[in-house]
């Protein structure tokens, strides 16, 4: 039975032991300090807006965490994980943690510390790997500090003023369509408001909300404001925003019959038509049509005679010294107003002022 002979570190004198293999003449702790035991592959150019924190990830600019160093952190970190290899005679590579550090001219470094296993013993190295950072403003935030804008969002109403409850509505909807980030600028107008996007996509997906939640009409246009750096047409897409200026509870004619506009829910505008005794639901699109064509009207675009409400059951209305029997909606008081209305041989009584 031959004595095995027990190897040693030419640099330390260390005798080899089971957590201490020698490898190429050093001792694990001797071969940790003398050379590289992992390294990170696939080391990519990290750029980063220094404005919003935004960061490139092939081609496109995905949202940071807010904050600057921060984000360079997190793609750090992301890089190291994904990249790390052990380098022979290391078999196997663990990340424990990642520091990014800063040094002097700017420079970004990753301390990296991982646990590696040489000849099935463990040891843990820290090594510096240099980070390729790039700081440079993304589209965005280039466009804004430029006052440049690829969208216009021209909120107004049909009764020529938009108001403020309106524009809180809007606001929050511009909230659902994107980050406060896509606004450019507000521009306040004598008959409303005009917001100023970066994005066509979240100017559309406003408007679109709008539609759906304000029975608002939408309108696209687009328009050439110039060339790019590539060469192609750049265009500016202006959204008109028209808010309708019923209120619930006001009267209206649809196809000449009396009606009450009882509200707007879910896309759709909500009639009850006093003749026929039924309700109607018009979609946003439908309603704008028959706005247009004059299938409806207001009862200010047309010429209606004025009473007063003479008595409420039953409902009798005074038209010019005349007292005539009407029928109306339940909620008319004594002594109000009302527009008043012949339609197939009955009269009907519609409020003149909405509640
Ligand atoms: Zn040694
Ligand atoms: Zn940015």
């Amino acid at each position: 039975m031959g004595r095995r002979r027990r190897r040693f570190c030419v640099k330390c004198g260390a005798l080899e032991a089971p957590d201490n293999p020698i490898v190429d003449g050093l001792c694990l702790k001797c071969l940790t300090e003398e050379r590289p035991l992992f390294e990170v592959k696939s080391k990519r150019k990290l750029v980063v807006c220094p404005v919003c924190s935004s960061y490139l990830v092939d081609n496109s600019w995905v949202k940071g965490t807010g904050d600057v160093e921060e984000t360079i952190r997190m793609l750090a970190h992301r890089m190291v994980e994904e990249g790390l290899r052990p380098v022979p005679p290391a078999e196997g590579a663990e990340l424990l943690s990642v520091e990014v550090v800063r040094r002097r001219g700017g420079k970004y470094f990753a301390e990296v510390t991982a646990e590696v296993i040489v000849k099935g013993a463990k040891t843990v190295q820290t090594l510096t790997v240099p980070l390729d950072v790039e700081k440079k403003p993304c589209p965005k935030c280039l466009m804004k500090s430029g006052k440049d804008y690829d969208a216009v969002l021209q909120i107004r109403s049909e009764s020529g003023r938009v108001t403020l409850e309106e524009l809180r509505t809007a606001g929050e909807l511009f909230a659902k369509a994107g980050s406060g980030e896509d606004v450019v600028e507000l521009v306040d107008q004598k008959n409303g408001l005009d917001v100023l996007l970066v994005s066509k996509e979240v100017a559309k997906r406003a408007a679109q909300l709008m539609r759906f939640n304000m029975g608002a009409k939408i309108i696209e246009s687009y328009s050439v404001v110039g060339m790019r750096k590539d060469g192609k047409v750049r265009t500016r897409l202006t959204i008109s925003v028209r808010l309708p200026k019923l209120k619930g509870g006001e009267g209206l004619l649809f196809f000449g019959e009396p009606a009450i506009f009882e509200g707007f829910n879910k896309g759709k505008f909500s009639l009850y038509l006093l003749h026929s005794d039924k309700e109607l639901k018009l979609p946003t699109d439908e309603w704008w049509q028959l706005r247009k064509s004059g299938k409806i009207k207001y009862l200010d675009e047309v010429y209606l005679k004025v009473g007063t409400v003479e008595s409420e059951n039953p409902l009798k209305v005074n038209v010019g010294g005349e007292v005539v029997e009407a029928e109306g909606p339940p909620d008319l008081e004594l002594g109000e107003e009302v527009y008043v209305i012949e339609y197939k041989g009955k009269v009907y009584a519609l409020p003149k002022e909405p509640r």
